[in-house]
């Protein structure tokens, strides 16, 4: 099956209405940031064929044991996914207001399968070889379209080639910078082909993965972290 690779850019903006799986243990791919520096990554399409996934997400303060919690903001998910259960306003919203706070207002993102071929960034959370769900900023939309239009149709045949996991494809060498505003540049496709990948149980729709769907529990545990902190006195 061939996809318009400029039809799948269109984001998915409808999340899952009720809770899909959030509880289940099935394997999963790590979820990674993507990170500044030079990356060649191969991005790939879920099951239903869709290649990228919006998020409208507040982060929550760092949490005693390092890790940082994420909710959905239930403000804009109350009119993508009206069927779902919301706090009659978002709190963390207002509170971001108040303090005049950047850092904990509603952020999109989005979010993508790609496989990590090389990286200048090596992390512990960032390794090549590695398949993950990469969360990226907004930006990757408007470079990804860009890409495309500026290539025209001889781009086109290697984009949907890459997007596809079951055949063969290259991947994109792109340069992700976060400071001072964060930008993603796409450069070139990779001369080299890469074979088909191997998908397992953790190849699901995007919608169904990591924060599938705004959840009271996530929602107070940011909202919590964030109202623990003194707010700054100007
Ligand atoms: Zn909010």
């Amino acid at each position: 099956m061939e996809h318009d690779p400029q039809l799948l850019l269109n984001p998915i903006q409808v999340p899952h209405a009720q809770e899909p799986d959030r509880t289940s243990t099935g394997p999963r791919l790590p979820v990674a940031f993507l990170p500044a520096g030079q990356h060649t990554l191969r991005w790939f399409c879920d099951a239903q064929g869709k290649l990228l996934r919006f998020l409208h997400i507040h982060e929550g303060r760092h949490m005693p044991w390092g890790k940082r919690c994420r909710t959905l903001c239930p403000d804009v998910y109350r009119q993508l996914a009206p069927s779902g259960a919301y706090p009659p306003a978002c709190e963390i919203c207002a509170l971001a207001e108040q303090r005049l706070d950047q850092s904990i207002r509603c952020e999109t993102r989005v979010m993508l399968y790609g496989k990590l071929y090389y990286t200048t960034n090596t992390s512990r959370y960032w390794q090549a070889n590695q398949a993950y769900l990469v969360i990226t900023p907004p930006e990757i939309h408007a470079g990804l379209a860009q890409f495309l239009t500026r290539g025209g149709d001889a781009q086109r045949e290697p984009f949907a080639a890459m997007m596809n996991p079951r055949r063969p494809g290259p991947a994109l060498v792109m340069q992700v910078q976060k400071y001072p505003k964060a930008s993603v540049t796409l450069a070139s496709f990779t001369a080299a082909t890469f074979p088909p990948l191997t998908l397992g149980a953790w190849y699901r729709p995007l919608r169904e993965c990591w924060l599938a769907s705004f959840s009271q529990s996530d929602y107070v545990a940011v909202l919590e972290t964030i109202k623990a902190e003194q707010p700054q006195l100007s």
